[in-house]
């Protein structure tokens, strides 16, 4: 049952799941499908939390699908359908283009050997190496060692190298050199596998069919619902409180940010001392701006690649992508291959951002700030596609104020946390019986993928604690 407001609902369910990212729809899916009565609350009009989409003068933007792993297919096929799964197709032309290097990619390990070696120079051996080691990473191993210090140690001084490895899993996740290797290598030989892909239809659909299959499991969903306060009574979880309803629970997951799920949704108050100490050390990732670009109907542009990783900054440097000048971007290329059921060209710039930049802006700074960034990516843009502007009848741009106002993230998140969030979100039900979280933490456990499949795991969590 989908209802747009919270007055339908039920006075209790197993499961309350608060928020409708990629890993709250996931959680409630598989927890419905075990036969779990679930509640999926959304404060926004539309489900998919970052995964989402916009409808201006016929164009459709995607805010956050320009390209996710291989890992992808086997994740929908296992844990939502195969119409879902079919879907996917591969992003081939990912360029490069910046004052180390230009080229073209399928962004997959025998393409990227090929051009460490033929274009990089580096040898066969040592490409082999760093690949096999990256690629054997995991969770448990030493976490002291930096992405900087891993990249040193395979091509030292080469910073064109590091560029090419590291620029497009900054704007994936916001990761930066001095975040641990190991986040870096578990990101990394899932991109590198099998190259990037997409989900043809664009995120509408995907989300389109996802609901369908969360109602036929029987999950009941609430839209324009936002939660405001988890309700604890003798330590456990009782519900949750939506205005002036209570709705209990005996499990909720809150896929609203872990910042918010503790600091908001819950209350300090109620966690152990030793717990909040150690929640302190978390830090959010970075947001994100994008200018969005519709191309007029009747008009068309070339096929310059499907994602381009753009800079005129000399070398790459985290702090530099992040700035609000920033002369790096992506623009994400959508042809009408993307929705052939209603073909359109659109182009999404993005550039990754600093919350405290554009907080505290006067509203005629903001809109100027904004209009910048337009400006920026237009002639930016021109390089590749000249006179793009004056084929475009829609232009917008998105800020991490937006991203804020339309997930609730703290400081407009794009990627969650930092690494030490994963912990804190793992035992957040130790801590409060009862209450879970999922959601992008730890760099890992971001992006489509990671959200999808952190879902499955929390459901397997939350069932094995409503069966004890
Ligand atoms: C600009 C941008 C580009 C991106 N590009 C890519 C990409 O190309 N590939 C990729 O794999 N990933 C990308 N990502 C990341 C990816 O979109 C996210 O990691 C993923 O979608 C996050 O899913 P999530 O489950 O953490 O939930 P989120 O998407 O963060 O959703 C959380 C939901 O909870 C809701 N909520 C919060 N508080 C409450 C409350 N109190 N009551 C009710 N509802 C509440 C919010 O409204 C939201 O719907 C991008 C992100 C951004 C911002």
């Amino acid at each position: 049952m989908f209802y747009k407001s919270i007055e339908k609902a039920a006075d209790s369910y197993d499961v309350i799941v608060i928020g409708s990212g990629l890993g709250g729809l996931t959680s409630a899916n598989r927890l419905a499908r075990a036969g779990h009565s679930v509640l999926l609350l959304e404060h926004h009009h539309r489900l998919g939390g970052l995964a989402t989409w916009f409808k201006r003068k016929g164009h459709i933007f995607d805010v956050s699908l320009h390209g996710f792993p291989y890992g992808m297919v086997k994740t929908c096929r296992k844990y939502w359908n195969n119409t879902i799964k079919n879907a996917i197709v591969q992003l081939t032309d990912i360029v490069f283009d910046n004052p180390q290097f230009s080229l073209k990619t399928t962004f997959d390990r025998v393409d990227f050997t090929q051009i460490l070696i033929n274009k990089f120079g580096i040898t066969q051996a040592v490409v082999d190496s760093f690949f096999n080691t990256v690629s054997k990473m995991n969770f448990y191993d030493d976490r002291t060692m930096t992405t900087k210090e891993l990249f040193e140690k395979f091509f030292p001084g080469r910073s064109d190298v590091h560029r090419l490895l590291m620029e497009p899993i900054s704007y994936a996740n916001g990761s930066t050199l001095d975040d641990p290797a190991i986040t870096y290598g578990i990101v990394f030989s899932n991109f590198m596998n099998k190259g990037v892909f997409t989900f043809q239809g664009g995120t509408d659909k995907l989300i389109g069919m996802m609901q369908e299959e969360l109602e036929a499991n029987g999950v009941t969903i609430c839209t324009q619902s936002k939660v405001d306060r988890v309700v604890i009574e003798n330590g456990k979880v009782k519900g949750v409180a939506v205005g002036e309803k209570v709705i209990s629970a005996p499990t909720v997951i809150s896929n609203s940010g872990i910042t918010n799920t503790i600091d908001n949704l819950t209350g300090r108050e109620y966690f152990p001392e030793n717990f909040i100490g150690e929640y302190d050390q978390v830090k959010v990732n970075n947001s994100s701006c994008q200018v969005y670009m519709g191309i007029r109907k009747g008009d068309s542009i070339p096929e310059v690649g499907d994602l381009l990783f753009t800079s005129t900054a000399p070398d790459f440097e985290a702090v530099e992508m992040r700035a609000m000048n920033t002369c790096s971007r992506t623009f994400s290329i959508y042809y009408p291959k993307t929705r052939p059921e209603a073909p359109d060209y659109t182009i999404v710039a993005s550039m990754n951002a600093n919350y405290d930049d554009w907080d505290g802006l006067t509203a005629d700074q903001y809109q100027a700030a904004k209009q910048d960034i337009i400006e920026r990516s237009f002639s930016d843009l021109d390089r590749y596609i000249p006179g793009a502007r004056d084929k475009c009848d829609w232009v917008e741009a998105a800020t991490p104020k937006t991203f804020n106002r339309y997930t609730l993230h703290t400081k407009g998140t794009s990627f969650g946390t930092k690494f030490e969030g994963l912990n804190i979100s793992r035992t957040l039900f130790k801590a409060i019986p009862g209450l879970f979280h999922v959601g992008s933490v730890g760099i890992i456990m971001s992006g489509w993928l990671g959200a999808i499949n952190y879902g499955v795991i929390v459901a397997n969590d939350v069932d094995a604690y409503l069966r004890q």
